[in-house]
């Protein structure tokens, strides 16, 4: 724990003016799945994805990189949020310590591409699961249940559901199920960016009504700035159950991984990750949702 103080402090103090703000930030120490046991040698059956990650000893997973208390991307270049200590639970159960796992950024539109092409082998990335993307990928989960909510500015009283939006400029990302919800569903005009961070400016200078996503998402950037933005209310009006996106038909990498959040659960690890990372500002600790054993 002391070596890894130290490193992270240099790492800081190379980091100038952000030293302050960090170290607060840094909370002293590594994540419950940093310090969780990693599997020591475990088997699996031969010609399996586990055994072969298992046997290579690293892990590709997409996760967002620009996404408070799920995925975010912190000073030292590595990613920290719910969905990396999923990512570093699993890793764990294959016998890969979290150092040896190669995260990319993956977002909302090339989730399935970058599975199809294996450039990653997970996506753990506040990914919803639906009928549509299941043609093209398979789901693990759901671990989490978020659903669509809107952020406004601090001032606006104006927007308070989604019927408040039709006819208004929404600002959403590409590829997202909210993006599509907003438009069909409630007549929004959707101002689409790549990223949801890319939504915080045009929000605050008033170039966009209001951005939608996930209400967790949105949570966390209005943890990070109270003063400019709210959200429009706490009701979400859908349903969006994240899960693991991995290969179409790797059905016992997928039966594997099920079993594995059931554990985690089970044995508190869950429970613990969700506390280190989204609990901070989320207080309801979520159960794990059942299992879709599709
Ligand atoms: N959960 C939604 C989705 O998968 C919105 C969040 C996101 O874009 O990652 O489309």
């Amino acid at each position: 724990m002391k070596a890894f103080i130290s490193r992270r402090k240099s790492i800081l103090l190379a980091a100038g003016a952000a030293v302050a703000l960090s170290l607060s930030a840094c909370g002293g120490g590594g994540t419950p799945a940093d310090t969780a046991p990693v599997e020591e040698a475990p088997t699996f059956a031969a010609g399996t994805t586990m055994e072969k990650l298992s046997s290579a000893g690293s892990i590709k997973i997409g996760t967002k990189f620009d996404q408070p208390l799920f995925g975010q991307v912190g000073l030292d270049g590595k990613p920290v949020g719910f969905d990396v200590e999923m990512g570093k639970l699993i890793a764990g159960k294959l016998g890969i310590p979290a150092d040896k796992i190669e995260w990319s950024e993956t977002v909302s539109a090339n989730r399935e591409e970058f599975i199809k092409q294996g450039q990653v082998d997970l996506v753990i990335a506040t990914y919803t699961i639906n009928d549509k993307r299941k043609q093209e990928v398979s789901f693990a989960g759901p671990y989490y249940e978020a659903g669509q909510a809107l952020m406004v500015n601090k001032d606006n009283d104006t927007i308070k559901t989604p019927e408040d939006v039709s006819g208004k400029k929404v600002c959403s990302v590409t590829g997202s199920t909210p993006a599509g919800t907003i438009v069909e569903k409630y007549g929004a005009v959707l101002v689409p960016v790549a990223t949801y961070s890319a939504c915080l400016e045009p929000l605050r200078n008033k170039q966009v009504d209001a951005v939608t996503t996930d209400n967790v998402i949105l949570a966390g950037f209005v943890d990070k700035e109270p003063d400019a933005f709210k959200l429009a209310s706490d009701e979400t009006f859908t349903k969006e159950p994240y899960g693991i996106g991995l290969k179409k038909d790797d059905t016992e990498f997928r039966n594997w991984i099920n079993d594995q959040l059931e554990a985690f659960e089970e044995d508190g690890t869950y429970k613990k990750a969700w506390e280190a990372t989204a609990g901070s500002v989320i207080k309801t600790a979520p159960e794990l949702p059942a299992i879709d054993r599709y």
